[in-house]
């Protein structure tokens, strides 16, 4: 049953008087029992035709009752399980003592984008997935909030004046960040920090990567985006958009001709794999990066205006697992379409989306087709699309992944009526900057290769995110690009 903000506050309020009263004497069997905090959301009948956001975030009474649920323990497990290990029992500590300048000061210490990271990161197979108390209740959904708590204090600091960061003083050193999306924002920020002068170079018009335009609105707010590089150009960032390294200028020209010092490369891994079936160049097939750069960046739901409107669709199906077939599908729902299938070749236990994003598509009503699979997709005489030939499937011998590999079933062959398919089964790194950069060593997959700290195999360029690690996290990024800003800063002070 949807409860309303409503609701679930005034619940808090009581839960939290009661605490209040007894905080000094709570025995971790009372922590164990206060109960988990429901994250507010829009109703889903109501959030399936806007773009608003899904989830609304705690209440100070929530936030503060939900922190009074981690019972501190002595191992502290839960920071080994963050990437860029953030005190975590430290900051949920000061929530529940209402402290909550304290608490956001300790997650900036350890992290850049904790609005961004506290609403899209795994918590349930990072953080969260070792908390004591989720073991204790034998239940990773019990865990502590870990990911809500930090959403909260982040969007706290927003609403009340984000501290500007001191800047030393001017080094004269030139540093240029390939890039916008998390990898790059945190290089440019702990560079810039030190004094250096940074330029910022992105391809698209709007800086933020992937928060820009691939995360719908209704799961990352664009104005939460747009804090983090408005931040930047505060700080004397400069941010040149419709900048394309390689075709615009090449990266060697940056420290051959331009001055810089050092390069960091944060290009992601934007380009889409398709499934190389028949039929995938028909009208109303596309990639989910396409799909979703048109709506988020184009504003293609926009239909009277864009310049991009994407089709109408009636049937629609998504291919894929992950998060980009999550967003994708909801974002379908969200343009109309009547019918928005989700066909995965493997069981819902095997998908890598987050477990919230999975729910929230099944309660706005896409429709999951699970071990079944695309063969072919069939159009009519004006190259438009009519069906998809699909096969079903079931689970086999464990694969090299671990996880049991999904057998064709023999004559099992069908065709599922849908005008759209999106295909969303990963996304390769750009080959753009290889291509224009020969002597950059990179892997078989067109990944940069980097040493520990972030070097690539060229002299003052280095490269962090899904550039090096292949189609990732939005935290591993930004650690990533904590690793090679250091390591920059320090080439620059040796040189210096
Ligand atoms: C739809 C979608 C949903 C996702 N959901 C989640 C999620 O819920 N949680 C999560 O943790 N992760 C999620 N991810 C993954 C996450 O967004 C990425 O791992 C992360 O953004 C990678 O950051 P990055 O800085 O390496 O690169 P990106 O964010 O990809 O940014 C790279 C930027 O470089 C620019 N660029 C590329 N080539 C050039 C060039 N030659 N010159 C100039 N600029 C260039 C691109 O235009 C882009 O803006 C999602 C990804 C997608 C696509």
């Amino acid at each position: 049953m949807h409860k309303s903000s409503k609701e679930l506050f005034e619940e808090a309020i009581v839960q939290l008087k009661d605490l209040e009263l007894r905080m000094g004497e709570l025995t971790m069997r009372d922590r164990l029992s206060i109960p988990l905090q429901e994250m507010p959301n829009q109703d889903p009948n109501e959030r399936r035709i806007n773009m608003g956001e899904v989830a609304l975030g705690y209440s100070v009474e929530q936030a503060r009752v939900e922190a009074m649920r981690c019972i501190q323990c002595k191992t502290k497990p839960c920071i080994k399980g963050c990437p860029v290990g953030i005190d975590i029992p430290a900051f949920i500590q000061a929530i529940a003592n209402n402290d909550l300048e304290k608490s956001i000061d300790i997650i900036k210490q350890s992290s850049l984008l904790p609005a961004v990271c506290g609403r899209v990161c795994p918590q349930e197979t990072q953080c969260q997935l070792y908390c004591t108390v989720g073991k204790s209740l034998k239940d990773v959904e019990k865990s502590v909030s870990i990911g809500r708590l930090e959403r909260f204090v982040a969007d706290w600091e927003r609403e009340n004046g984000i501290k500007k960061p001191i800047i030393k003083q001017e080094t004269g050193k030139k540093v240029a960040v390939i890039g916008s999306g998390p990898a790059s924002i945190t290089v440019a920020a702990d560079v810039r920090r030190e004094g250096h002068e940074v330029v910022m170079f992105e391809a698209f018009h709007k800086p933020g990567g992937v928060l820009m335009y691939g995360i719908p609105e209704f799961r990352l707010p664009k104005a939460i985006v747009q804090q983090e590089i408005e931040g930047l150009l505060d700080m004397g960032v400069e941010i040149r958009t419709d900048f394309v390294v390689g075709r615009t200028r090449k990266l060697h020209d940056l420290i051959a001709k331009d001055g810089f010092d050092a390069v960091f490369v944060g290009t992601g891994a934007g380009l889409p794999k398709f499934m190389n079936i028949e039929g995938e160049n028909l009208i109303g097939v596309f990639s989910a990066n396409e799909f979703l750069t048109r709506v988020n960046l184009m504003k293609a739901y926009d239909r009277d205006n864009a310049d991009t409107p994407v089709v109408e669709s009636e049937s629609l199906a998504v291919l894929g697992g992950g998060n980009v077939a999550m967003d994708a599908a909801r974002t379908a729902i969200r343009l109309g379409a009547k019918k928005v299938y989700l066909v995965y070749r493997r069981t819902e236990e095997e998908m890598p989306a987050r477990i919230e994003e999975v729910a929230h598509a099944r309660e706005e009503g896409v429709e999951f087709c699970m071990l079944q699979n695309a063969k072919g997709i069939v159009g009519d005489e004006y190259g438009r699309v009519t069906g998809m030939k699909c096969v079903r499937y079931e689970l086999g011998e464990p694969d090299d992944s671990g996880r049991r590999r999904p057998v064709e079933i023999a004559g099992s062959e069908f065709v599922m009526e849908v005008d759209t398919v999106i295909v969303a089964i990963g996304n390769d790194s750009n080959p753009l900057i290889k291509q224009t950069t020969p002597a950059l060593e990179t892997n078989k997959w067109g990944n940069i290769i980097v040493d520990d700290t972030g070097k690539t195999s060229l002299d003052a360029v280095y490269a962090g995110g899904d550039i090096v690690l292949g189609a990732a996290t939005v935290i591993l990024a930004m650690g990533e690009g904590r690793r090679a800003a250091a390591a920059i800063i320090e080439q620059l002070a040796v040189n210096s």
